[in-house]
């Protein structure tokens, strides 16, 4: 069998055979170069515009890069002809196996995307012996290609999250589908201000925003704002994951102070090391971590208090009758603002603000699962956190979208991975 075989297999093109495979040299190591041919009576093709235009000139041959066979890269070569487009002027022909002016032929871009999902871009450019640049491309052409080509109807439930980048100096607002049967990721912005999530809406249409009838956000003002304008229809739940973030700072907040203040009347250091015991659930703590909490419940510290005060608030979520919820939450923020406990206080006063949106978590009940957002959060660092290397924000943001987006893809002829 010969390689040309093997190329009509993985990749036939009308109008266009493949003539000949033989050895070349690139970059001083032996390459397979397979050389392609325009078929005497085949079209040739506007890139602009798509339409059958005469042929103009000739180009010098190019290479393209291909899939690799056997751990030997793989390249095309063509010499494009130019079209005499009475529309678009003369222009390079189209290709159907690359775009534009990409070195990388289509099968191998998706290919490295591919690869891309499973592993860093950077590892993707050592296995492959390809550039970090190249699989940057490759995902960028297959967000593209992906974003053009997905599905927005029948988005009813949506959540609105935020994370830090740079070293927690600027911020992001991505933006979720959290419905039960898709989830994904539908938008990403930079900063998290009112015209922020407003470009959000701008791209959603107001058609579909319209037809939202949950977003589930934290209790950031600029997003309660534009939701409240936009999406007035759909009932806002303030997300239990934000919630019991907030009272996690607060903790961290009085622990600080505490412990700053024993160690300088020179007292046991008890709170040293004592952070993830005050912010996991104790269902979560290690075998090692649950003793030391014990211990460390012993002492009345303010610290402690405020910890129980957020273990006690948990109760909150598992009502099952609204009017309870409401009788419950008044309780929890009197006895709060009773606390002396500062940072608590604050989030006490949140929650009396924002109650209505905060009851709407009963009236949302089993629409969504708002453990959601929490999960996007987590792989959305992640994917931040892999990233070393990505120095744009147009990096960052392909990232994202190729490993949150679920994206479509084209139906290829082969499937190279
Ligand atoms: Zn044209």
């Amino acid at each position: 069998m010969q390689v040309k075989t093997i190329l009509n297999h993985v990749g036939k093109h009308r109008s266009f055979v493949y003539e000949s495979v033989r050895w070349a040299w690139v970059a001083g190591e032996p390459v397979i170069e397979a050389t392609i041919r325009a078929r005497a009576n085949g079209h040739s093709r506007c890139s602009i515009c798509g339409r059958v235009r005469p042929g103009y000139d000739t180009l010098a041959p190019r290479r393209f890069e291909f899939v690799p066979l056997w751990g030997i890269r793989v390249f095309l070569c063509y010499a494009p002809r130019r079209v005499n487009c009475p529309r678009c002027a003369v222009r390079v022909e189209a290709l159907p196996w690359a775009r534009g002016k990409h070195q990388v032929s289509d099968a191998y871009a998706w290919f490295l995307a591919g690869w891309a999902k499973r592993l860093s871009w950077k590892e993707v450019a050592e296995v492959f012996r390809t550039s970090w640049e190249k699989v940057f491309r490759s995902v960028e052409m297959a967000v593209e290609w992906g974003r053009a080509h997905q599905e927005l109807s029948g988005i009813e439930a949506i959540g609105i999250d935020e994370i830090a980048w740079q070293r927690g100096h600027r911020y992001l607002t991505l933006v979720y589908q959290i419905d039960e049967g898709c989830r994904r990721l539908l938008w990403v912005g930079k900063e998290r201000k009112v015209k922020t999530l407003l470009r959000f809406f701008r791209w959603f249409g107001k058609e579909r925003s319209t037809a939202l009838q949950f977003v589930c956000s934290d209790m950031w003002k600029p997003y309660l704002k534009v939701v409240a304008k936009k999406a007035k229809q759909a009932i806002h739940v303030l997300d239990r994951f934000h919630i019991m973030a907030h009272m996690g700072k607060a903790i961290d907040k009085v622990r600080a102070a505490e412990a700053r203040e024993l160690k300088a009347k020179g007292y046991a250091p008890v709170l040293k090391n004592t952070r993830w015991l005050l912010l996991k659930r104790p269902e979560n703590l290690t075998e090692k971590q649950e003793p030391r909490l014990a211990e460390l419940l012993e002492y009345n510290l303010r610290s402690v208090r405020a910890y129980l005060l957020k273990e006690d608030f948990q109760f909150f979520w598992n009502y099952v009758s609204p009017y309870w919820a409401g009788w419950f939450l008044d309780r929890w923020c009197t006895r709060t603002m009773r606390s002396r406990l500062d940072p608590m206080k604050t989030v006490a006063r949140m929650l009396r603000t924002h109650r209505p949106l905060l009851m709407n978590w009963f009236r949302a009940k089993g629409a969504f699962s708002s453990g959601i957002v929490e999960g996007f959060n987590t792989k959305a660092k992640l994917t931040l956190r892999k990233s070393y290397g990505f120095r744009t924000y147009r990096a960052m943001e392909m990232a994202l979208y190729h490993s949150l987006g679920a994206l479509p893809e084209p139906e290829l002829t082969h499937k190279f991975c």
